[in-house]
């Protein structure tokens, strides 16, 4: 089938790539560089929870996605992904906290949050009154050095990959328009991130587009430390970042924005940043020495969106959107595959507009 694949963030590319390799004729379709910092896939680093507290369609997500994360491991010569286990943490009762728990092979019991600081040699401090669920199966991705990865391996496996090139807004059907000229598909998958409502203008009240910013801390004395993720206003992450830095991010703060004209990382940005850093990090210094802005493309439901057109059903949405798609970057392409051949999985399909449950939102549980 010839498919074309809008948009070459992290989904497009693990899409185009594993497309390819099942033997289809894919073009991909980037309106920027390789590599660039636009989006919501750049960055050094992800954090990777096997058994995210999300909810078990992501789970079961999760663990086909750790499969097939080796796989990409064999096939990139190198490690991608650091195990360094992780603290889920929240004010007691957290729903988020509870269901990592509830969710894990291994449910053992919460910690109180005043064990966390000798548990990391006091590196990492949380209060006596959070709960906190220790996971082991929980990392660091190697984010850009994954995304270049796919670059290489989608075009190994007979990808046409073309950057620099903009599909015009709106896609009305199976023809394209690539500057002045006109191309005709058989599929289009549109993984457009935070343009993907210009695109697709049907699902565009489902999607609203935010900007988030992330700042890297320095300690004098590195160490590997487990990945954060806790459940309070900000829904504040954290993770080791290479250099010895550790990377916060916040999960719920953030405000709306047009994907072409995001504002550069400010003083208030430091300032939120440096304020959970200060709880958080006691032997990390509090100024941030650097930070990056990214895009958040978020659905009401924080729930992935993945649906066909309702004018084209061979038009699909494919939206890993709201903040937390990265670790499940090497099952998109699966995803992408099984709606090609007309054979959804229940997880494909809990994805669609119909069949919508309940997501744990990270952020939003009162400190
Ligand atoms: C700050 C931050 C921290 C995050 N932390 C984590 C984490 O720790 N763990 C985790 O699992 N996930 C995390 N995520 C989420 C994860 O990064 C995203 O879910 C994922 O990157 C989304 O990828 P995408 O390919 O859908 O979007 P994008 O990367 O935005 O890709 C969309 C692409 O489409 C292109 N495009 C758009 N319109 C057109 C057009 N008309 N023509 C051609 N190309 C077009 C864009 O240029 C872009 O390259 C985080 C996200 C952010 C922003």
């Amino acid at each position: 089938m010839k498919v074309a694949v809008v948009g070459l963030g992290i989904a497009g590319l693990s899409i185009a790539a594993r497309l390819a390799l099942a033997g289809h004729d894919v073009f991909g379709f980037e309106q920027f560089e390789p590599m660039h910092e636009n989006g919501s896939s750049h960055g050094d680093t992800r954090i990777m929870r096997a058994t995210p507290g999300e909810g078990e369609v992501y789970v079961q997500l999760a663990r086909r996605a750790v499969e097939a994360w080796r796989t990409w491991e064999g096939l990139a010569g190198r490690p991608l992904i650091e195990w360094t286990s992780g603290l889920m943490a929240g004010p007691r009762g957290s729903p988020f906290v509870e269901a990592c728990q509830r969710l894990s092979r291994k449910p053992a019991a919460l910690l109180r949050g005043d064990a966390i600081h000798p548990l990391t040699r006091g590196y990492i401090a949380m209060p006596y009154e959070w709960d906190v669920f220790r996971q082991e199966d929980c990392g660091v991705i190697a984010a850009d050095a994954t995304r270049a990865f796919l670059l290489r391996q989608a075009v190994k496996w007979g990808a046409r990959l073309a950057h620099g090139k903009r599909i015009s807004a709106p896609i009305e059907g199976l023809t394209l328009k690539i500057d002045d000229t006109t191309m005709t598909f058989d599929a289009v998958i549109v993984a457009a991130g935070a343009w993907a409502g210009r695109m697709l203008p049907e699902f565009a009240g489902r999607l609203s587009v935010k900007r988030r910013v992330v700042g890297w801390f320095e300690t004098d004395q590195p160490r590997m430390l487990p990945v954060i993720c806790i459940d309070n206003e900000e829904g504040t992450f954290g993770m080791p970042a290479p250099r010895g830095y550790y990377k916060i991010g916040l999960h719920a703060i953030g405000g709306a924005t047009e994907p072409d004209a995001v504002r550069e990382p400010d003083e208030r940005d430091a300032a939120l940043l440096s304020e959970q850093a200060a709880l958080l990090l006691p032997k990390h210094h509090a100024e941030p020495v650097r930070m990056q802005r990214c895009l958040y493309t978020v659905t009401p439901d924080e729930h992935f969106l993945i649906a066909p057109s309702a004018a084209n059903e061979r038009v699909l949405l494919f939206s890993a959107c709201s903040g937390h798609g990265f670790k499940y970057a090497p099952v998109f392409g699966e995803l992408a595959e099984e709606w090609l051949s007309g054979r959804p999985s229940e997880q494909l399909l809990s994805f669609g507009l119909a069949r919508r449950g309940d997501v744990n939102r990270l952020g939003g549980a009162k400190s």
